[in-house]
């Protein structure tokens, strides 16, 4: 007979940003299986990572104590690690010597080579209490504005021209507005794989009459349902969008009035399209003029129409750019403020959104308020009992600027809490090299990761079902996920490690209770100060904004007016930008990566999870059937990827959906981690790294 739970408890999913509720079924602290909750996300809904990659929660491969490095195992950036071997490299520490040691190396370092000589990753996959106390720690405790996380690498650029244009990072409607959208664009993303959720809700909709254009280089299941697939050249986002503007303007398709009304430098963009016509723009971006005609049309003239779009639209060196058309094409047909238009950049993390506005990046405090700014500084100094002019004015670094400064000398210890840059960086071979350099590297995280293999001291932490905290997704619902079982072994919860740390590093805190946390977070942020712990409790989930206690949340935003300073959203024209390396005779294929949809990021917790791992077991590069047989290679056959940074060999599968000359490979795979070929370049505004094109080439073997 099956095991019958002894308790059920009702929580969110620990994976992508939809954020969909579930239930974890429980019987002697170990978690038989999970069911969908009716959330406002997902109606009850999950996918294949939802419900069934939790069992990585209880792997034999958890870490249970904390481990400080031997003094005899070199810290080696080019191996492939395996966690087997953990104790011939680490010796097993009770918490006070661990925390000691990584506190009393911490303080050194900030006393000898100055408070910007650490930094501090935190992770999207921790709770909005989790990333509030890190980067408190790391502003209060070392002493600079050096923290950031995996927002960098996936929607900084979309926040940063969202920020600039709108004056809000977020998302305008829920996902679940599709279905009140007569048209939707969905571009650089493929919600069936990363959102999975999302994409049935967008399927249904395009199965009741919205039309559905897809954008994007490759194919994705999403196009079986659309009205029109426009299947642009990669890279040339910019030159489509703009096309796409120029008839709107040119054909008197604009909506005049809420230009007049609701913006400003509508006449720079006008003037900067002049140069974009669709018949110009065919060649650039290989979608004919007619079809470009025929879109645009479409999207101006609908009742409603609504943008969402994914990393293929973000991960580039012109990636600020590209959100930049996006967000002028629903400014242009004011197609923002209403039911079933807006923007929708789809977070990819569970909590990449409320990481972010907890503060957990390096130019803002909490809710985006500006580190430059004396008076936010002011604020957040009396907020946190500071004496006036403690807190730094410069923004800090970003994480692809902090791997060169630890190679220039100028960082030497480092925390990382949850993040795995040695598998999620770009150009990961000199990313392995700086962390290997730091003086200290003290890691807190479930398993011992490719980048906890090169630290000095490694902090056993709790898995997702193992806490209470809220997280935030992608439609700016905060939601609370609740502790179904307790941490293994001598693994403590993340709030209590934080808190350690920062008093060993000299700060006085007591913090008795996440909802403590949660309390100071919403008397910094106003945009979730009417949010109470008791009314989570009580409800599961309230949007934000909720100012004021007793607001209901407001799920459409941009009604009335924008959050800038004249209340009015900004045009910022956008050009042709080429990608930081193009393919020539040496390297004559593009590479993107991207991720599948058994696997979670850099794969620590979905590859540790039975059925996950059982289904997409092995590395695998999607390439075209033609150019796999012009390569040479069979599919299942293994093949190398190589570009001027790095390689790695995995297996080739046969893909019609990635067009001619691309590959696309998920960076979840440790013993292929294609992180090792793509290019650091990055987006001069935002700081993203160009994750999604990097020249490569493909040899058989
Ligand atoms: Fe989890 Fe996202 Fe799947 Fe929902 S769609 S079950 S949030 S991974």
């Amino acid at each position: 007979a099956l095991p019958v739970p002894d308790k059920q408890v009702d929580s969110v999913c620990p994976y992508c940003g939809v954020g969909c509720q579930l239930t974890y079924n429980v019987k002697d602290n170990k978690i038989l299986f999970v069911e969908g909750r009716n959330g406002p996300a997902n109606h009850g809904r999950l996918c294949v990572k939802g419900r069934y990659g939790f069992d990585y929660a209880h792997h034999p491969q958890r870490l249970t104590t904390p481990l400080i490095r031997r003094a005899d195992a070199p810290k080696d950036p080019k191996a492939i690690f395996d966690p087997e071997r953990v104790h011939e490299i680490f010796r097993e520490a009770t918490w006070e010597e661990a925390l000691a040691l990584s506190a009393s190396k911490l303080k050194s370092i900030r006393e000898t080579k100055g408070p910007k000589a650490l930094v501090g990753f935190g992770s999207a996959k921790g709770s909005n209490e989790e990333a509030y106390l890190f980067q408190k720690l790391v502003r209060t405790g070392f002493g600079s504005n050096n923290v950031d996380h995996c927002t960098r690498l996936c929607h900084a650029s979309s926040v940063a021209a969202l920020l600039e244009g709108i004056g809000s990072g977020a998302v305008s409607n829920p996902v679940m507005d599709v279905t009140k959208a007569e048209v939707i664009v969905v571009i650089g993303a493929n919600p069936t794989v990363n959102h999975p959720v999302a994409a049935t809700w967008m399927k249904n909709a395009a199965k009741n009459g919205t039309k559905l254009i897809v954008m994007d280089p490759r194919q994705s299941d999403l196009t079986r349902l659309a009205y029109r697939h426009l299947q642009f050249k990669p890279d040339t986002d910019v030159a489509m969008l703009n096309a796409i503007m120029h008839v709107i303007v040119h054909e008197g398709l604009v909506a005049q009035s809420f230009i007049d009304d609701r913006t400003i430098g509508y006449e720079e963009l006008k003037k900067n399209l002049v140069g974009y016509s669709p018949e110009e723009m065919a060649g650039v971006c290989g979608i004919d003029a007619g079809t470009l005609r025929d879109v645009a049309r479409m999207f101006a003239t609908s009742r409603a129409s609504m943008i969402l779009w994914g990393m293929g639209v973000s991960q580039h060196v012109h990636g600020t750019d590209n959100a930049r058309c996006l967000i002028a094409l629903s400014l242009l047909t004011g197609q923002i403020g209403r039911p079933g238009t807006g923007l929708h950049p789809l977070r990819g993390q569970n909590n990449v959104q409320g990481a972010s506005d907890a503060g957990l990046i390096p130019m803002m405090f909490p809710d985006y308020q500006k580190v430059v700014e004396p008076e936010v500084r002011a604020r957040f100094e009396k907020h946190w009992n500071l004496e006036p002019g403690t807190l730094d004015a410069q923004p800090g670094l970003t994480v692809v600027e902090v791997m060169h400064a630890i190679a220039d000398g100028k960082v030497h210890g480092m925390y990382v809490m949850g993040e795995n840059p040695a598998m999620s960086d770009p150009d990961a071979n000199h990313a392995r090299e700086s962390l290997a350099q730091l003086e200290h590297l003290v890691v807190q995280d479930i398993f011992l990761t490719e980048t906890a293999a090169l630290a000095d001291v490694v902090l056993p932490a709790s898995a997702f079902p193992e806490k209470t905290g809220t997280f935030t997704n992608t439609d700016r619902l905060v939601q609370l996920g609740r502790q179904a079982v307790t941490p293994p072994g001598d693994a403590k919860q993340d709030l209590w490690i934080i808190q350690e740390l920062a008093n060993r590093i000299g700060l006085q805190w007591n913090y008795r209770h996440v909802s403590e946390v949660f309390d100071e977070m919403r008397h910094t942020m106003p945009s979730i100060g009417g949010i109470t712990w008791d009314r989570l409790e009580r409800e599961h989930a309230v949007t934000y904004p909720c100012m004021k206690e007793g607001d209901p949340g407001e799920p459409v935003v941009f009604v009335q007016d924008f959050p800038r300073a004249d209340g009015k959203a900004r045009f910022v024209p956008a050009d042709i930008v080429p990608a930081a390396e193009r393919p020539d005779s040496e390297y004559p294929m593009v590479l993107i990566t991207g991720r599948q949809l058994e696997h979670w990021h850099t794969g620590s917790m979905t590859r540790r999870a039975t059925v996950l791992d059982a289904i997409e077991p092995d590395p695998v590069a999607l390439v075209h059937p033609l150019d796999l047989e012009a390569l040479g290679v069979k599919p299942g056959e293994l093949l190398t990827i190589e570009s001027r940074r790095g390689k790695v060999s995995l297996y080739g599968r046969a893909d019609e959906t990635s067009p001619r000359g691309a590959v696309f490979v998920p960076f979840c795979y440790y013993e292929a981690a294609i992180n090792r070929v793509t290019n650091d370049a990055f987006d001069p505004v935002a700081k993203i790294p160009e994750l999604k094109y990097c020249a490569i080439r493909v040899t058989p073997g």
